[in-house]
């Protein structure tokens, strides 16, 4: 059983890739270019008593992410993708007024378009093997809005509606397609923001670890979500209620 993990190597995609590995499915980390944090995801998952393997390219560009998958398909004819999470994702914050474009370009084609060109390659075996786990990254800014991030909450915001579309197009095939949205998560995302003034705004009254955010796409990648499609679930601490 395999599953694929987009952005795997660190933060929430590394503890996403590590609960999937408890569930018993090989992983495949897909990442940029840390190479370094992949190797020790991959550690990581074998001291699970699991097993993986690196998949480097880079996810906003069509032509190298076919090509990865294809390579890989064709390297395990046998075998097929049955859990996808598309996490892979960068922000570029700024006010509208001073966003450069290539700033607003980079964030739609990675953490947006990326899900046209990994999700459409998985989904003709998915359809054949009539059984598909898809779970989307999507976050409190795509729900939201937040100031400094038109570019962000206009992606995950165009997720979290392709999650709701593809649910509704593959729901007969036994595919489910979710998304969840955290709010703020410690990872090398957050670098930099203040932790302590921010954690104010949250009921919770703190960040969340990756772990929280795993726990909850593992769920979804389980055979207990069998009747959960469409949704976007919120993981937030409550600051978005
Ligand atoms: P992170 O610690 O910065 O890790 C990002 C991961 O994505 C890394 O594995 C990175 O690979 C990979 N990546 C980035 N661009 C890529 C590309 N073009 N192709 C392939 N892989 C790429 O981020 P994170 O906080 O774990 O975020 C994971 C997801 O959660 C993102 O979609 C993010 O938008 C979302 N999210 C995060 C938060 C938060 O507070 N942290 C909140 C809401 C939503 P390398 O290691 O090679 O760089």
């Amino acid at each position: 059983m395999y599953a694929l993990v987009t952005g795997g190597s660190r933060g929430i995609g590394r503890a996403v890739a590590l609960r999937l590995a408890k569930q018993g499915y090989n992983i495949l980390i897909n990442y940029q270019s840390n190479n370094a944090a992949a190797e020790e995801t991959l550690a990581l998952i074998r001291e699970a008593g699991s097993d993986g393997e690196l998949l480097k390219f880079d996810v906003s560009n069509r032509e190298e992410t076919t090509a990865a998958l294809e390579k890989w398909q064709a390297e395990h004819p046998e075998d097929y993708i049955e859990v996808l999470v598309n996490n892979a994702g960068i922000r570029r914050d700024n006010l509208l007024i001073w966003m450069e474009p290539e700033d607003f370009q980079s964030v739609i084609s990675t953490n947006l378009f990326s899900f046209y060109n990994v999700t459409r390659p998985l989904l003709q075996p998915m359809i054949r093997h009539k059984y598909g786990r898809i779970i989307n990254m999507a976050s409190l800014s795509g729900e939201k809005g937040l100031p400094g991030q038109c570019n962000y909450s206009a992606a995950k915001g165009g997720l979290i509606a392709a999650t709701k579309a593809l649910a509704q197009e593959v729901g007969r095939k036994n595919i489910t397609v979710n998304a969840v949205a955290p709010g703020f998560v410690k990872t090398d995302m957050v670098e930099g923001l203040d932790e302590a003034e921010l954690k104010k705004q949250i009921p919770l009254n703190r960040f969340a670890e990756a772990d929280e955010i795993a726990a909850v796409v593992a769920f979804l990648a389980s055979k207990d979500a069998s009747y959960i499609t469409g949704e976007c679930i919120g993981i937030n601490g409550g600051l978005y209620t």
